[in-house]
């Protein structure tokens, strides 16, 4: 397939948690989408700005990581939460 001046083949590439398995397609404005695969499994086609732009950060999961995140935030939470109970409960 012939592509346009400019146009930059990601397959392969990572972005975060991204792998590029194939490119997806075209808006209107030519802008690509591709076709992502996330460390956890999840495929996606995902618009070359989302996966590229600096400000605001581009998408660096399918949410996986965000999840993560709030989890072990989560896990501290509970864990001083718990360490302040018991340190009530103490005395
Ligand atoms: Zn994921």
């Amino acid at each position: 397939m012939k592509q346009p001046r400019g146009f930059h083949d990601l397959t392969g590439q990572t972005f975060g948690r991204w792998q590029v398995i194939a490119f997806a397609g075209r808006r209107d404005d030519g802008q690509p989408y591709w076709r992502c695969r996330c460390d956890c499994g999840t495929e996606k086609t995902i618009w070359q700005n989302n996966l590229t732009r600096s400000n605001p950060p581009h998408s660096r999961s399918c949410g996986c990581l965000r999840r993560e995140q709030m989890r072990v935030k989560m896990q501290l939470a509970h864990q001083i939460i718990g360490d302040a109970v018991k340190a009530v409960q103490s005395g």
